[in-house]
């Protein structure tokens, strides 16, 4: 076991014992838990080595395995460390190309040699600068060695039986459910390990993107396998495809960063300009009205004074997390600024409008903060309410900016009128439920 040297500085790593790590402080399931795959790893490595033999076709395959691995790393170490720094949940893995060949032609103490050297190297090199934990990372070693033997013993049986078919149906049917048993045992160690540390939801899923990116590389590996074992100098053919897979999942990733308010997961406010700026000019090539709200949190400064920013931060994504849930899929959700939230609805008119915004706003109503996050006092809970000012296209303008005009002064009417309230703009007076203290 490692010490977690990251955490604590002022300690020369020399100076502390054993009982000093970090790792004692994680929660006593997940400390159980690491130590019982680790054990499972070392017993599983060493109950198959015993009839291990040193041979020049193992050697050579785990040496061009290897060798492709660094070079991939070397070759895509930026990439792949800005793609460990922008990633909310876990990076998407892409090491199974050369662990899936590993595990289905080496034996399996080849196989565990590859996938610790490998990951050995990638710490080295790349995620220890990031800061990833010491013990953190070998208990997902021990996830990568547990799948590869548990892959390996797999097709040595599927091998042993023949099943009754023949020897390419077998070695294709082989690789199939190598890569269904590596993918569902590392999955299944992954996930209650995250599950312990109290994860949930997207974190322990991983987005879209993630999951196609793991199951493209997963194929190439699947591919590599026959390269590796036919004709080994081919396994250089998956070098390319990898390394666009890389420089396209930080395409993406970058492009996420660059539209995502971070506080909240909405649209930023230059993502949503654009976006909605295009909606509206769609709604008026095909002839439809289209709404936006503004929508301002009420004395949202006293959530701050009396709790603290973090809870205010901690209101403002529940808040972007009702919208989301109030409206329609296809409504162009964002936070403009600070508590100032937009949203541009298609294909709305003016009394459906008023109903959705209510709705909104009574959702608001509804948010507790005590129930977000531990507060100190929760006879302090603010209820959170907010006023929103309504527009319609075309009737308040053609232009987006000229719209969301129109809808500001309708804001600013129903904060007038005494906040909590939806106004709709020019017309009438403001509705809505009195709620806060003037
Ligand atoms: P009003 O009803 O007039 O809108 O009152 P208000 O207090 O909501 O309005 P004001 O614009 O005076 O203050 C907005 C407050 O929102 C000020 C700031 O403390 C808070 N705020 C803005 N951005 C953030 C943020 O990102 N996080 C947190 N926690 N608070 C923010
Ligand atoms: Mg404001
Ligand atoms: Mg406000």
């Amino acid at each position: 076991m490692v010490p977690d040297t990251t955490s604590s500085p002022s300690h020369p790593t020399t100076t502390r014992s054993w009982r000093a790590w970090a790792f004692w402080s994680e929660p006593s399931g997940l400390i159980a838990y690491l130590l019982a795959i680790e054990v499972v790893a070392v017993a599983g490595t060493i109950a198959a080595s015993m009839s291990v033999t040193l041979t020049a076709r193992a050697v050579g395959r785990t040496l061009l395995l290897l060798g492709l691995a660094v070079l991939f790393e070397e070759v895509t170490r930026r990439a792949g460390r800005m793609r460990l720094r922008l990633s909310a949940y876990l990076k998407a893995d892409m090491t199974s190309v050369w662990f899936i060949p590993a595990a289905i032609l080496l034996p399996a103490t080849y196989a565990v040699g590859t996938v610790i050297a490998l990951l050995y190297y990638m710490w080295l090199r790349q995620q220890r600068l990031a800061g990833e934990i010491p013990y953190r990372k070998i208990g997902s070693a021990a996830t990568f060695v547990i799948a590869c033997l548990a892959t390996g013993w797999a097709v040595s049986v599927i091998q042993a039986h023949r099943l009754g078919m023949s020897g390419g149906v077998t070695t294709a049917f082989a690789i199939l459910v190598a890569l269904v048993v590596y993918t569902v045992v590392n999955r299944a160690l992954v996930t209650v390990a995250l599950t312990l540390l109290g994860v949930r939801g997207r974190g322990l899923l991983g987005t879209w993107e993630d999951n196609l990116l793991e199951l493209a590389t997963l194929c190439l590996g699947g591919l590599a396998v026959l390269a590796v074992r036919d004709e080994p100098w081919l396994a250089v053919l998956v070098f390319l495809p990898m390394v666009l897979l890389e420089r396209g999942a930080l395409t993406h990733q970058l492009e996420v960063a660059a539209t995502t308010d971070s506080k909240t997961g909405l649209l930023n406010a230059t993502a949503w300009e654009h976006l909605a700026q295009r909606e509206l000019s769609r709604a008026q090539r095909e002839g439809y009205p289209t709404v936006v709200f503004i929508i301002d949190l009420d004395r949202f400064k006293a959530v701050n004074d009396v709790h603290g920013h973090l809870v205010g931060d901690a209101a403002l994504k529940a808040v972007g997390q009702c919208l989301l849930r109030v409206l329609r899929g296809y409504d162009t959700v964002g936070r403009f600024g600070g508590e100032e939230f937009v949203a541009l609805l298609p294909n709305v008119g003016e009394a459906k409008a008023l109903d959705i915004a209510q709705r909104v706003r009574a959702e608001i109503n509804e948010i507790r903060i005590s129930a977000l996050v531990t507060i100190a006092d929760p006879s302090a809970d603010i209820v959170l309410a907010a006023s929103i000012g309504v527009a319609v296209s075309p009737t308040d303008g053609l232009e987006l900016m000229g719209v969301l005009h129109v809808a500001d002064a309708a804001l600013y009417t129903a904060k007038q009128a005494g906040r909590n309230r939806v106004q709709l703009a020019h017309r009438g007076t403001a509705s809505g439920a009195a709620i806060l203290p003037s």
